[in-house]
């Protein structure tokens, strides 16, 4: 027996109006999602250190977008690759614009927390040796360094408080 699926049976008429309606209504909400995304890229770039979530979050501060907004967000513009996680060993994410490719380290002020951006990295060919010692490919690292900062080794005008 050979019936139609139900589906195409229903006239095309009614189809039309509700999946229009339905478009728009996700086209919305991809402007919504791409501004969003735009806003939390736009504070990383004004900020020359790494940020958390939560200062992401201050930085748009009226803007609309919510704690959970900003961490489904950074999940995703992780995954795209726009932006990388630095680990600074306190147990909270941070997050900076991933540019090209050359990549950085970061010296970490244990004291106040200042971020300086170290160009330099182990040779290349210690990474290519400890893939090849392994069978890995596609290899890579984070590093980060951390050590007291010139201010805060300093005792006169008084170290900074630690946020
Ligand atoms: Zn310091
Ligand atoms: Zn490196």
């Amino acid at each position: 027996m050979n019936q139609p699926c139900h589906q195409h049976a229903i006239p095309r008429r009614l189809v039309q109006q509700p999946l229009s309606e339905l478009t728009d209504r996700l086209r919305a909400r991809s402007r919504k999602v791409t501004g969003q995304r735009e806003a939390i890229l736009d504070v990383l770039r004004r900020h020359a250190n790494p940020l958390t979530n939560r200062e992401i979050h201050a930085a748009l501060r009226g803007s609309g977008c919510d704690l959970a907004t900003i961490y489904r967000t950074m999940h995703t513009l992780l995954g795209m690759g726009v932006v990388r996680r630095c680990d600074f060993g306190d147990g909270v994410a941070r997050f900076e614009l991933a540019t090209g490719d050359a990549h950085h380290h970061h010296l970490v002020c244990r004291a106040c927390g200042m971020v300086v951006e170290v160009d330099d990295c182990f040779p290349a060919a210690l990474e290519e040796a400890i893939a090849r010692r392994h069978g890995f490919v596609g290899i890579a690292h984070r590093l980060e360094f951390f050590g007291v900062c010139p201010r805060c080794q300093d005792p006169e005008p008084g170290p900074p408080k630690a946020p």
